[in-house]
């Protein structure tokens, strides 16, 4: 049985004080021995938020790591800055830094193994856009976005890892994917990995995103093979992100 996992994503949203309200908010609303509930943050914020969540199960993550561990890297943020500053886990890939910033399939796989470096879980954003969907090459972008990584990590490294499925169409727009239809890839990403190990696939936390909300978590939440999600607007409310938790 996998953990359920749910992570919510702040992007680049809300003041320091507002960063710590929402903080202190959600971790009000866990009970000791709670788990699998994450908070990636703005990297400015992250060792405020560190400071207010210790002691609480609430869990500490960024939403993207340098894919070079140091140097003359204007602007960038290593994983072990980002592990100094209590992260857990590290976004990589997330489709707006794929569209918006020219990540590529190369630079999300050095992302991922630079986070492992230091102990930090990396989370895979995979997921195809509406135009890809629309020419059914959904299965061939997953095949290829998960491929670079396993090609310079190893499938044994997807154990510590977590996948992120997230249709870019479905992300911030309000359109869901059906219940049915994010199965479908969960399940094409598992059977992906399980060909290349199968204990590997039964332990890997594949998470769904894109426009989750408390009334539609619960039903996806109920898919065999989605373990919980990545949550962008609605992780913005505590209470909203709250209720999205204890759907899982
Ligand atoms: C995201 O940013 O990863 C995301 C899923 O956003 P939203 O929930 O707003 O669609």
């Amino acid at each position: 049985m996998r953990q359920s996992l749910v992570m919510g994503n702040w992007k680049l949203n809300g003041s320091r004080a507002e960063g710590l309200a929402l903080a202190n908010a959600i971790a009000t609303g866990l009970r000791p021995g709670n788990k699998g509930i994450v908070v990636c943050v703005p990297y400015v914020y992250l060792s405020d938020v560190q400071d207010a969540i210790k002691d609480t199960p609430l869990a500490l993550g960024s939403q993207n790591v340098a894919d070079q561990e140091s140097g003359a890297y204007t602007g960038e943020i290593s994983a072990a800055m980002l592990k100094e500053c209590g992260c857990a886990y590290a976004l990589v890939g997330h489709s707006e830094r794929r569209s918006y910033y020219g990540d590529t399939n190369e630079s999300v796989a050095a992302r991922f193994v630079q986070a492992q470096k230091e102990g930090i879980t990396p989370v895979l954003c995979i997921g195809e856009t509406l135009e890809e969907r629309e020419s059914d090459t959904t299965f061939a972008v997953i095949d290829e976005q998960l491929g670079a990584v396993i090609d310079l990590a190893g499938v044994e490294a997807i154990e510590f890892s977590v996948i992120a499925y997230e249709p870019v169409w479905a992300i911030g727009t309000g359109k869901v994917a059906s219940d049915q239809q994010a199965q479908e890839v969960h399940k094409y990403i598992r059977e992906k990995i399980a060909a290349k190990s199968q204990a590997v696939a039964d332990k890997v936390q594949i998470l769904y995103g894109g426009s989750v909300k408390p009334s539609n978590a619960k039903a996806i939440f109920a898919m065999p093979d989605i373990d919980g999600g990545l949550i962008g607007g609605a992780s913005l409310d505590a209470e909203s992100f709250l209720t999205i938790y204890q759907s899982t």
